[in-house]
């Protein structure tokens, strides 16, 4: 395997209403963690996927893989999104040069952002997927403005986050060292001063994190994905 895609999927989705958890909840009658499998499973970089899940759900989410899709590994995940990064990146192949990490909650991914970021990440180490913000970016203390942001100079980070599997590793032992924890992967590897490559991802790669988003994501398969 040169390619592996780990896929945290055990965040308990609290802000999420009553019903089966987020990844399990289902846009056009699958479930949204089943389409973002079916989507990595269609870039054909990708040679294997470990999805990371709640210790409950191993047996749920190992019945929703769709079939033909290479996932070789259903593992249990930890309390932080950092956490289950890590204990998915415990389970690739040492000989794995590439691994991509996406959100289980992003099933609107596309073949091209997959593909770019991988292409990215074998050439500088590693890529993350990233749009403009549209709105004026403030910073704020203590609940009061406090400043304008240049809007040129923001990025907001999305995944897939695609990396030379040395790298993040690295980055991880960095972090554990230090006891930083961050919210996502690239924020490791950029304190321990590695390149980053940038990709821009569409418009309809979200994340799905409340009911509206799932309103949102019942919208974009109906009009855009067809
Ligand atoms: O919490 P956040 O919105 O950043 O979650 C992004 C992804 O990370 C989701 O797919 C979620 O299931 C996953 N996650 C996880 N383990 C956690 C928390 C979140 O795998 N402890």
């Amino acid at each position: 395997m040169d390619v592996v895609a780990v896929v945290p999927a055990a965040g308990r989705g609290e802000r999420l209403g009553p019903g089966p958890p987020k990844p399990y909840r289902e846009v056009g009658g699958i479930a949204i963690l089943a389409r973002t499998v079916e989507m990595l499973a269609r870039a054909r970089a990708i040679d294997g996927i470990v999805l990371v899940v709640s210790g409950e759900e191993i047996a749920r989410a190992e019945g929703i893989v769709p079939e033909g899709a290479p996932v070789f590994q259903v593992v249990a995940g930890g309390k932080e999104r950092f956490d289950s990064v890590r204990i998915g990146l415990g389970e690739v192949p040492e000989e794995a040069e590439i691994v991509v990490v996406h959100d289980g909650v992003r099933p609107f991914v596309t073949v091209r952002e997959v593909e770019e970021t991988v292409a990215m990440a074998r050439d500088v180490g590693a890529a993350v997927a990233v749009t403009a913000p549209v709105e004026t970016v403030k910073r704020i203390e203590e609940g009061r403005l406090h400043a304008t942001l240049d809007r040129d100079r923001i990025r907001l980070a999305q995944t897939p986050q695609a990396f030379r599997t040395g790298v993040l590793r690295r980055a991880y032992e960095a972090a554990m060292e230090e006891g930083f924890v961050g919210t996502d992967e690239a924020s490791l590897v950029e304190r321990i001063g590695g390149e980053i490559g940038l990709v821009e991802a569409d418009r309809w790669n979200v994340k799905i994190t409340s009911e509206e988003d799932l309103r949102l994501a019942e919208w974009i398969l109906r009009e855009v994905r067809k």
